[in-house]
């Protein structure tokens, strides 16, 4: 029987650490009837570091940092009396939802 692997470092995978994500797109239509393909199964280090994973988290983060600042700052921010709690107050609101999407991709893509 052979153990499991990760597919970009080649490590083996512990049980509950492994995560499976959607290989990635291919440019060719050679063939478009061909059928999906198997997902790209990753070890727990590697999956912290899946680009697509850090794409759409830092997509979120964005979004989700920009609303949360100027609901929670704004008028702060508006008024010109910035405080030094704001240098570390913002850089978290933008940490926060980094980490939930990165959570909840990471718990999706669990096997
Ligand atoms: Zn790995």
């Amino acid at each position: 029987m052979t153990t499991p692997c990760c597919g970009r470092c080649d490590g083996n995978l512990r049980s509950g650490w492994s995560f499976a994500f959607k290989p990635p797109r291919t440019t060719s239509t050679t063939n478009p009837a061909a059928p999906a393909s198997t997902p790209v199964i990753k070890c727990a280090r590697c999956a912290v570091q899946h680009k697509p994973l850090l794409r759409r988290s830092l997509m979120a983060s964005l979004v989700v940092g920009t609303a949360l600042t100027l609901l929670n700052q704004g008028d702060t921010l508006l008024s010109g009396h910035w405080n030094q709690a704001l240098y570390w107050k913002i850089p978290l609101t933008y940490c926060v939802p980094f980490l939930v999407a990165s959570y909840g991709a990471l718990t999706n893509a669990r096997q």
